[in-house]
């Protein structure tokens, strides 16, 4: 399935779902994305069954806005493909190193939004925004201590997210919290894809596009720690909730690391896509 949250004719965002171009209203049957992720099974099929039941409304009339608003930190991974590492570690004269743990960071709930947001730019806050674009998991059920043989049946599904980053304040402190979780931020989007419907993760396009000109080309089979791995080490000892979402690091290509590097500018168009899931389109817009 593909699932979405989308706005039409004024309502507030209503869970829909994706058939053939056309939305189908999911808010009768469930009243929120988080609800319809922590559906049994038998629900999950009732959600199903909705995709032959209604006409729905053509995508190109509705404004889609992020899929799933978390309630808690969007929870990440830095360095987790060895070209993105080194390409960082050269543009900081860092020695070459790659992770021998999964390295986790988060961004705040408030910085996401949704898959045509703008992208907000303030030269008072930052003149370095970056592009990341990123596979995001989405947890489907509570778990700790999960083992990796198991972990992929605690995953709902899946979604496209560029961790925006403003550099200069990532750098300005030793934690990236605060240059990771500007308002707009964290488009994510254009729906998630239920696991059912993606049966390989692991070998996925990932590209990431700066006005059309191809910046980030990879592929996720490239991640130093895969998914079973990232959800094996972080539900160590710390309890994973449905509704979390995972976002599973970037490969070589952002701005920063570019000789000379590049950073966004009002107008930029930003486009973010993953094969199998779908893209982001984000312009990048001078705060008022
Ligand atoms: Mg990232």
């Amino acid at each position: 399935m593909k699932l979405v949250r989308y706005e039409h004719n004024g309502r507030s965002p209503q869970v829909g779902l994706v058939v053939e171009n056309r939305v189908i209203d999911l808010s009768g049957v469930v009243p929120s994305m988080h609800a319809l992720i922590t559906l049994s099974a038998d629900g999950q099929t009732v959600i199903r069954q909705q995709a032959t039941a209604g006409q729905g409304i053509p995508l190109n009339e509705v404004r889609l806005v992020a899929p799933l608003q978390p309630r808690r930190n969007v929870m990440c991974l830095g360095k987790n493909y060895a070209d993105h590492a080194r390409e960082m570690q050269t543009a900081h004269n860092e020695p070459i190193e790659l992770p021998q743990f999964p390295v986790i960071f988060t961004k705040a709930t408030t910085s996401v939004s949704g898959p045509t947001d703008p992208i907000p730019f303030d030269p008072t806050v930052s003149e370095q925004i970056d592009w990341e674009v990123e596979l995001a998991v989405i947890i489907g059920k509570q778990g700790k201590n999960i083992p990796a043989e198991q972990a992929m049946e605690y995953v709902f599904g899946y979604t496209v997210l560029n961790d925006v980053t403003a550099r200069d304040l990532q750098r300005q402190g030793k934690q990236f919290f605060k240059g990771k979780s500007l308002d707009g931020s964290c488009p994510i989007g254009p729906w998630i894809v239920t696991a059912d419907e993606l049966t390989n993760p692991h070998n996925l396009d990932v590209r990431c596009l700066v006005n059309g000109v191809e910046k980030q080309a990879s592929n996720t089979r490239h991640m130093i720690f895969d998914i079973p791995t990232t959800i094996a080490y972080l539900s160590r000892g710390m309890t994973l909730l449905p509704g979390d979402v995972i976002a599973t690091g970037t490969p070589d290509g952002v701005g920063s690391a570019r000789t000379p590097p590049e950073f966004l500018r009002p107008g930029d168009v930003l486009t973010s896509i993953v094969a199998g899931i779908g893209e982001l389109r984000n312009v990048v817009t001078a705060v008022p």
